[in-house]
């Protein structure tokens, strides 16, 4: 007797490239890609049948057989009995784990000295704030505190990388405190930095405009020091949203800074590019910069959501297709944009990608005035901050920060049914409580961006076999 058989929960289909469907498993991660002449039969298993009534009713279709197998072994069609929420259970005990510390933000300075209408920091400051900067007391307190916390990350100290941000407003404008903070760290923390090796990384993301001969040395001494320009483009685009506060365009300084960077010897520079209306159609002339300056990466940031200024979901298509383009046209330099990246590794991989940001769960923001938080967004209003800095502070019992590690589409059943569940990680939690007062609610503007990139990798994959 046949057993009866039929399409899993966690089985998603796309429709339509030349003659074949394909049918993906949201959780496995699987594809397999049919011939149209197959429809049918899937759609018969959708109700539920046998394989014996599939022979005789689809007699001329020889791989019957051969099909059924191939889409029960990627787990898509599973005996009629099963219970599909099992396998979620399973991959939720692989991939949910408890906090553990791995990112330390610390906001140097919450200030400018450009004023890109756009800014997430900024445009999220209360009404009549007062900018501060970070003193060399709090920062300290904080390494200390990050460096008690970072032997007690249950999910394996040693395995994992550990970074610290120095972060803004524009964080060169406090560049006396970083060299404090890092000459601090090369001092108290020389055995433990010199132990974790590659591991252990020190960031900045500055717009560029401040780079100096001697803060270009300082970050070229240091193999461990990555520095990121933010560079939206060609010198018009660039001008036209990252002017200086009195409204000349900043490009030909921040180009000057990665420059002299580049004299003194800083190998490895990446390039931050925040898309907007200005520049959304010419994302392929980074590469044009790329060519000129040799990149080690280039990352897209499409708009988040601020407080004055929430993000359309028609800007989130267009985002979501130029980021596409960009990205099939940059592997072919080989540069891989990140974010995209992210999502192509875990599909093909066929390894889920739970979160798609630090803050949940494995980051702490120390804000200039020594407050701790989740989400350096939240900086300005103290939203998800919850302590002052203090050295005893345990990253691994906040409730806080246990429950966005719990904020995975794995954990959200308004994600169950979506194609992307695996491969999306869930967005910006920060956003989705900015949009709906919880960070329980989806966040819809990144969804336009996992769907379009998932479908993208299906095709992608099909146009290669
Ligand atoms: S929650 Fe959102 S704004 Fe905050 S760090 Fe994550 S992606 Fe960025
Ligand atoms: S956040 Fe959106 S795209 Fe991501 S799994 Fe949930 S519903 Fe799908």
């Amino acid at each position: 007797m046949s057993q009866n058989i039929r399409i899993c929960r966690w089985a998603k289909l796309f429709s339509g490239k030349n003659g074949y469907f394909a049918v993906f498993h949201s959780l496995n991660l699987e594809v397999v890609f049919l011939e149209q002449k197959f429809r049918e039969m899937i759609e018969l298993l959708f109700l539920g049948t046998t394989l014996d009534f599939l022979t005789r009713k689809f007699e001329k279709l020889a791989e019957i057989a051969e099909v059924i197998a191939e889409l029960s072994r990627c787990g898509l069609v599973v005996p009629v009995e099963n219970d599909d929420l099992t396998l979620l259970d399973e991959k939720r005990k692989i991939h949910v784990l408890p906090p553990g510390l791995e990112t330390l933000y610390l906001i140097v300075a919450d200030d400018c000295n450009l004023a890109c209408d756009y800014c997430f920091i900024l445009n999220n400051m209360p009404e009549n704030y007062r900018s501060r900067r970070m003193s060399f007391t709090t920062a300290k307190v904080a390494i200390d505190m990050y460096f008690r916390n970072l032997v007690r990350n249950p999910l394996g100290y040693e395995k994992l990388r550990k970074t610290i941000y120095f972060y803004g407003g524009e964080p060169l404008l406090n560049f006396r405190l970083i060299k404090q903070v890092v000459e601090y760290l090369e001092h108290q923390y020389k055995d433990q930095i010199s132990e974790m090796g590659e591991k252990f990384r020190m960031s900045i993301v500055t717009n560029g405009t401040l780079i100096s001969k001697e803060i270009a040395q300082f970050v070229a001494a240091r193999g461990n020091f990555d520095i990121a320009i933010s560079l939206d483009g060609q010198e018009e685009s660039h001008n036209k949203k990252r002017p200086f506060i009195n409204g000349k365009g900043s490009f030909e300084k921040a180009i000057r800074g990665l420059e002299i960077l580049k004299q003194e010897g800083k190998k490895e520079i990446s390039l931050s590019c925040t898309i907007a209306d200005h520049n959304i159609d010419e994302l392929p002339s980074l590469l044009d910069l790329h060519r000129k300056y040799g990149f080690a990466s280039i990352n897209l940031n499409p708009l988040v959501d601020t407080a004055k200024d929430p993000v359309s979901k028609k800007y989130m298509w267009k985002v979501s297709k130029r980021m596409i383009e960009y990205f099939t046209l940059a592997r072919e330099e080989g540069v891989y944009e990140d974010r995209m990246m992210r999502k192509t590794k875990s599909f093909v991989e066929k390894k889920i990608h739970a979160y798609d940001c630090q803050a949940l769960g494995a980051q702490l923001v120390c804000s200039p005035d020594g407050q701790l938080g989740v989400c350096h967004e939240g900086t300005g209003i103290k939203q998800f901050f919850f302590a002052t800095v203090d050295k005893d502070f345990d990253f691994h019992k906040n409730t806080v920060i246990a429950e966005w590690k719990q904020r995975t589409p794995l954990n959200m059943p308004q994600c169950y049914d979506c194609p992307a569940l695996g491969i999306c990680g869930g967005g910006c939690a920060y956003g989705s409580w900015l949009r709906n007062g919880s960070i329980w609610s989806v966040d819809d503007r990144f969804c336009v961006h996992s769907r379009t990139t998932l479908e993208w990798l299906v095709w992608d994959l099909f146009s290669r076999l």
